[in-house]
């Protein structure tokens, strides 16, 4: 992989390009590829933002998010697209599984890969060029870096600075995590002289739901919640029947994981979700317990130090007792 550098001074012919960004995508994948999507319309590419798969609804207000293409929906136009690109930017994931029934497609076009992401571990050898950057808060913020260095801030108009918000400002969790540095601030700085109104964008995102999501959360704290306090430890079991009693939708389980954090002393909790179609499962954790590993070592996955997730093919409840297990074979990190 050749540092992002290298396409600077290839940037100015616009080329047919296609943006994508990792399955189920979070405010972070689809605000940093609709903020790439806008600033190549400016510049005059032919350009098309796809998603693996469908993505939430309280993603909807982002401007752009219209034209995204739904992989699994729209499987043949997406396809063509694919094939007719000279350039594929890969936003926000590390391996092309990330991408699922989109992977195999990716790896086969002839298009240049371009990486831009902030993961651990990427699979640098399937791209042309890129930059993975485990410092940086999101991948909203490595694309306004990469606009800025590539020497077109000033095309950042008020489509963009609301996109790159929406990544950086949940990726740091409203900037409370240690990944919201000096650069984050003033980058937010500079995104509000274009007129950015964030209190409009936390609403967008935070206060944006229905009733069943809330309620629902309710009853995952009160009836799903487990804590080992001898591991500084918190679990929380979605069986499936509870997302249809729910009526849970793509994005409604999204930030349960943080809610076990809040107890005193807990310092790593888990979200085991049976979907169905695979057992899906969310890490968060505070200070040293490192979730990236755990994630890799027992669950198929990874992530980043403090957040990462993974799957399981086993039942809900053999996922759930292995998780248990795991908690023993780590007692001494979790100290
Ligand atoms: P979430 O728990 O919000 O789904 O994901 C937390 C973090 O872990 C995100 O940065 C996400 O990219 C990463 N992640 C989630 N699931 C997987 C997975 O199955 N494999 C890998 N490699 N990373 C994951
Ligand atoms: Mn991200």
């Amino acid at each position: 992989m050749q540092p992002i550098t290298n396409i600077f001074t290839l940037l100015k012919v616009p080329k047919t390009t296609v943006i994508v960004m990792h399955q189920k995508p979070d405010a972070d994948a689809m605000g940093s590829s609709l903020g790439l999507y806008h600033l190549l319309q400016a510049m005059d590419y032919p350009v098309t933002v796809i998603s693996p798969t469908n993505w939430a609804d309280w993603l909807k207000w982002m401007k752009g998010a219209d034209k995204v293409i739904d992989y699994e929906l729209n499987t043949a136009r997406a396809n063509e697209a694919l094939e007719k690109a000279s350039w594929i930017f890969c936003l926000d994931f590390n391996t092309l599984m990330r991408t699922r029934k989109m992977a195999a497609p990716i790896a086969s076009s002839p298009a240049l890969r371009i990486l831009i992401d902030h993961h651990q571990q990427p699979q640098e050898e399937m791209f042309a060029y890129g930059i993975s950057d485990t410092s940086k808060s999101s991948t909203s913020e490595m694309i306004f870096d990469f606009i800025m260095a590539s020497g077109n801030g000033d095309k950042i108009h008020l489509a963009i600075a609301e996109c790159l918000y929406a990544g950086v400002m949940t990726d740091t969790g409203s900037f409370r995590f240690s990944s919201a540095t000096a650069s984050v601030h003033r980058m937010v700085a500079g995104l509000k002289d274009t007129g950015l109104d964030h209190s409009k964008i936390h609403e967008n995102l935070f206060d944006n739901f229905l009733e069943n999501r809330l309620r629902f959360t309710g009853h995952a704290l009160l009836n799903r919640l487990e804590v080992f306090y001898e591991y500084n430890t918190a679990l929380i079991c979605i069986p499936w029947k509870d997302l249809v009693k729910f009526q849970i939708r793509t994005g409604d389980t999204e930030g349960l994981v943080n809610f076990p954090l809040t107890i005193q002393g807990i310092k790593f909790a888990a979200l085991i979700i049976d979907r169905d179609e695979e057992i899906k499962c969310s890490f968060r954790s505070k200070g040293g317990f490192d979730v990236n590993r755990f994630a890799r070592q027992y669950f198929e996955g990874g992530g980043h130090i403090n957040a990462a997730g993974g799957r399981s093919s086993e039942t809900l409840e053999q996922t759930a007792q292995r998780f248990r297990a795991s908690l023993k074979e780590n007692a001494l990190q979790l100290q």
